[in-house]
């Protein structure tokens, strides 16, 4: 056999790990809730998985197949829904997690929708345009009978964005013969996207970061805020928190960190990245790396990049007194559990990212009516249901004692249990 030229397969013990995490989570919440053992056991697992094999016409004219997914983990309050990634350690097991996270966050933002996810295993800063349009189309192809607006509805992720959104939407339209702008979310504007999808995740974190400051009395008129994670989450939350006066000292990128204890000139930031394309050797910073990131003392942290990045080594080193997730799943149980217990104030992930799929939400209500709003509408909407959502789990979280990432997890899945009593088991 000649070398392979795809990328292989995950071990079975990557594909466990994130899943087992992902079920320890919902484990410890439904013991304290007490949630009847049988719809626990339910939701252990998700209810439908794909994978499928992509065979891919490269610019070179060779044939690659990569791995893809979907997995759909629950459907009870409405069509699946969750984003779409594409990166090279994208497995089954972290799809499966990513999506049951999903059901949670819908479910406690009050949005009628199920949880879902799905992936590629690629490395897309590799491929060409074409490439990843064909590699788009082809998934979508193979994934087409679970996808609809009623059934299941994708949106951009890791490295997926609004043009990924548009092959997909224009894919599922051309195969049904007519065209349904609302199976996908996160499109352009101009195909019947929503104004404020884009900033949508970045700005629901940077109204969390305030609520965080209001609800812990921390008493300061310019916070000092490191991000980690400059991409369309990161870099959103900094401009925004910025423009309220915070003073952002730290952010990085893949590449890594810059640092300027006085604060760093943003909007500079933004088109210095544009040109050099990472933010490390910006003028008035230093260079930092990104576990030197982690470490500095500050009032807020937001991790708005990769999964796991504070966990049992590292965790005892943050001089942070809040810490808004701005990525899926950036703290381990563990880590969180010893953050809360050393009085550091976290707004979990479910919770602080969730601006993303309720803008998500307004698009495809705003698609199914054909009658689109304002930015100024979608922000204020926006608002709102972030808003709701924060009272809610900061009262239950006081009430209960429970750290809040648990209280946001027993709002969301109490929901989803009151409606799987209701709806019965068929037949
Ligand atoms: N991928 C985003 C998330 O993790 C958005 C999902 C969506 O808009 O459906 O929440």
């Amino acid at each position: 056999m000649t070398a392979l030229k795809s990328i292989e397969r995950p071990t079975m013990e990557c594909e466990t790990k994130h899943f087992l995490m992902a079920q320890r989570q919902l484990d410890e919440i439904a013991l304290e809730m007490g949630l009847d053992p049988e719809l626990h056991e339910r939701l252990r697992y998700p209810k439908r998985s794909m994978i499928v094999t992509i065979p891919v016409r490269m610019d070179d004219g060779s044939v690659r197949s990569f791995t893809g997914y979907r997995v759909q983990h629950d459907v009870t309050l409405g069509p699946a829904k969750g984003g779409v990634r594409y990166h090279p350690e994208v497995n089954l097991g972290e799809v499966s997690s990513l999506a049951m996270l999903m059901t949670w966050k819908c479910a406690l933002m009050g949005l009628p929708y199920g949880g879902a996810k799905g992936g590629i295993r690629c490395e897309p800063w590799k491929m060409s345009m074409g490439e990843q349009e064909r590699l788009t189309r082809r998934y979508t192809s193979e994934i087409i009978n679970l996808l609809g607006p009623d059934k299941d509805i994708p949106a951009p992720d890791m490295y997926t964005n609004e043009q990924t959104m548009a092959w997909i939407m224009d894919t599922y339209s051309i195969n049904v013969g007519h065209t349904v702008p609302s199976v996908v979310t996160g499109k352009p504007v101009s195909i019947g996207g929503s104004f404020g999808r884009t900033e949508a995740t970045g700005r629901g974190v940077a109204y969390c970061v305030k609520r965080a400051i209001t609800q812990t009395g921390l008493d300061s008129t310019a916070p000092t805020v490191v991000v980690q994670g400059f991409g369309n989450v990161g870099a959103v939350t900094a401009k925004l928190l910025n423009e309220s006066g915070y003073k952002i000292i730290a952010v990085s990128d893949v590449h890594g960190g810059i640092y300027n204890q006085k604060g760093l000139d943003i909007p500079r930031l933004q088109a210095y990245l544009s040109e050099m394309g990472k933010v490390s050797g910006f003028p008035h910073s230093e260079d930092i790396s990104n576990s030197e990131l982690l470490q500095l003392k500050c009032d807020v942290l937001v991790p708005a990049a990769l999964a796991n990045q504070i966990h049992d080594d590292n965790v005892q080193k943050l001089d942070c007194k809040i810490l808004v997730e701005g990525a899926n799943g950036p703290t381990s149980p563990e880590a969180d559990k010893y953050l809360h217990e050393n009085g550091v104030f976290v707004v979990p992930d479910i919770l602080a990212n969730a601006g993303g799929v309720t803008v998500s939400y307004f698009e495809w209500v705003q698609g199914l009516m054909h009658l689109f709003w304002t930015e100024d509408e979608v922000n204020n909407k926006l608002e709102q249901i972030m808003g709701r959502a924060c009272d809610q789990v900061f009262e239950m979280s006081i009430k209960s004692g429970l750290r809040p990432r648990m209280a946001a997890l027993r709002i969301g899945i109490g929901r989803l249990a009151e409606a799987k009593r209701l709806r019965g088991l068929y037949p």
